[in-house]
């Protein structure tokens, strides 16, 4: 028999509702409601070719000539996939100086918009002079207020060691905006490297390529520079970072720290040739490489990836709806496997959601990350290559927030799981409720006091490690911190009926409100059955907007 427990308002109890098809009709209506107030599809805009999310990227200058030597191969592939580039300028004169018999801050911004024209890219000009820039208080609130009025998803900017006191000004003047937490992920350029930039040991290399003839006529445009000399010295460090890499011609980065939350530049980095060993594994730590994506032979969208978290390659499947509206940004159910790489012993979770056409009818995008190792997502004490719940935080999430159209919040980011993967999807949660919105778990080992089955003990080492994840311990650490909202969805059961009964009169015990459904018993498998109702329980209780339409975005400030 199945029975739905749903919390009132008062925390921690319990009210229950007789039929389970009460609320499925219901859940019904309200999905068919949310669907009238879609707008159709954009003609053209197909599963194949997901909406990219638009990101705005600053690449911050001490001179206009600096961003498009420096990063103009990346600005015209980020401006090519339609995303919002802005180059700034700290400075563009100094004094009286001219050039052409006309002032210098004159001519270097009409050279400056015109090579952000070839680009693809919008001009930033600051009214800074070249010998008075400075990191003073002044400027740094100057810099700062602009900086927070953009909102860029992501800045890019000079390595801050550099002869030239304007680029490294300006990296300051970035650095004091910086900020660990939320905000902005950093990477750094170079420019006339070993004149200018020193030091730099860069870890992304992107191939030139494709847009190598872009870049080279934006900055000739910049025609009071002697331009030619400046791509000639940079085209010897395109062939010297290109070798590196393993192209010929390259652009390479620095990221500074890849933030949990915060967008990674959506481009295909390489690496440097002869560092893909787990013994360079802290070398790739902000690093991953993610391909662009393909069709995998299940015909879903897949990215392969190389994480310094995982031993080998593994993947990311995804499943939009079919048709998406370009207005709209939308939930991300993650789906979370209980075998390791593609093993399928108990089905796929992912086919199982295509079967039922949920990723149409719920209007989520559903992602299905791979491991390496038998995933209970949780960190090795001490094996690089099992940091599992890292590789979900670092490498996957800022992937898919910063390359499909999600919510790119904690509401809009849910944790769907079964046995292992239920335990996983309750102690992400548990751990971190500043990334995840809410957890499902399907006949999963809630009570495990030791990692002593299932695998476990691989993945966990030590019983030390494994008290950091054990779901009885966060709930009663967590325990009043969880008593706003109902977050946690226990469903239905195969094996852990009795574990599922316990765990519910736990988290009933300390007042934490969440939803428990005690049956109907179905084999242990993805697809017998239970995948449809713990989707539709994720998204139908009104807290997580279905496909929110995008609220408007500041204007860019217009120039100086
Ligand atoms: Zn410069």
């Amino acid at each position: 028999m199945a029975k739905w427990t749903v919390p009132k308002r008062t925390l921690g109890e319990v009210r229950v509702v007789p039929k389970e098809g009460t609320s499925m009709r219901n859940a019904l209506v309200s999905l068919a409601l949310a669907s009238l107030s879609l707008s159709i599809a954009t003609p053209g805009l197909t599963a194949v070719d997901p909406q990219v999310k638009k990101l705005r990227i600053v690449v911050f200058g001490g001179h206009p000539d600096d961003p498009e030597s420096g990063a103009g191969g990346l600005i015209a592939v980020l401006a090519q996939q339609g995303h919002e580039v802005i180059l700034a300028y700290g400075t563009v004169f100094r004094g009286g100086r001219q050039f052409f018999d006309r002032p210098e801050a004159e001519v270097r911004r009409e050279e400056a918009t015109a090579a952000c024209k070839v680009l693809g890219a919008t001009p930033k000009f600051f009214p800074f002079a070249h010998e008075t820039l400075q990191a003073d208080a002044a400027t740094v609130r100057t810099v700062t207020a602009w900086l927070d009025d953009v909102k860029p998803d992501i800045v890019v900017t000079h390595w801050p060691l550099d002869t030239h006191p304007n680029h490294h000004v300006v990296s300051s003047l970035v650095w004091q905006r910086y900020q660990r937490k939320g905000g902005w992920n950093l990477y750094f350029f170079e420019v006339m490297t070993d004149q200018q930039t020193l030091g730099f040991q860069p870890d992304l290399y992107l191939d030139l390529e494709p847009v190598r003839d872009l870049k080279r006529r934006a900055l000739l445009e910049h025609k009071s520079q002697s331009p030619e000399a400046i791509w000639t010295a940079h085209e010897r460090m395109h062939r010297n970072r290109g070798a590196e890499c393993g192209v010929i011609h390259a652009e390479a980065y620095r990221l500074l720290e890849a933030k949990p939350g915060c967008a990674l530049l959506p481009v295909t980095f390489l690496h440097r040739k002869g560092t893909n060993s787990s013994a360079n594994s802290s070398r790739r730590d902000n690093a991953p490489t993610i391909s662009s994506v393909r069709r995998d032979g299940d015909g879903f969208l897949s990215h392969s990836v190389s994480s310094a978290f995982q031993g080998g390659t593994t993947e990311i499947r995804v499943l939009p709806p079919d048709r998406m509206d370009p207005t709209a940004r939308y939930p991300v159910i993650y789906v979370l496997p209980v075998e390791a790489r593609r093993e399928r012993s108990y089905g796929d979770g992912l086919l199982e959601v295509r079967k039922q056409d949920l990723h149409n009818q719920l209007k989520a995008i559903f992602v299905a990350p791979t491991f390496s190792h038998r995933p209970w997502y949780a960190d090795h004490p001490s094996d690089p290559e099992i940091r599992q719940e890292s590789y979900l935080l670092r490498t996957v999430v800022p992937f898919v927030d910063s390359h499909y159209p999600t919510q790119a919040a904690p509401g809009g980011r849910l944790l769907l799981g079964f046995s292992k993967s239920g335990w996983g999807a309750f102690s992400l949660l548990l751990r971190h409720p500043d990334q995840f919105g809410k957890a499902v778990a399907w006949d999963a080992p809630f009570m495990q006091g030791r990692p002593d089955k299932y695998g476990m003990g691989a993945i966990f080492g030590t019983q030390e490690n494994f008290e950091r994840y054990r779901l009885t311990n966060l709930v009663e650490q967590n325990a009043l911190d969880l008593r706003d909202r109902t977050r946690l969805f226990v469903l239905g059961y195969g094996n852990f009926r009795d574990e599922h009964e316990r765990f519910h009169a736990l988290l009933k015990s300390r007042g934490i409100p969440h939803v428990y459904v005690d049956g109907p018993q179905r084999p242990h498998r993805w697809d017998s059955g239970w995948v449809p109702e713990a989707a539709r329980a994720l998204l139908e209780d009104g807290e997580t907007k279905v496909a929110a339409p995008i609220r408007g975005n500041p204007a860019v400030p217009s120039q100086r």
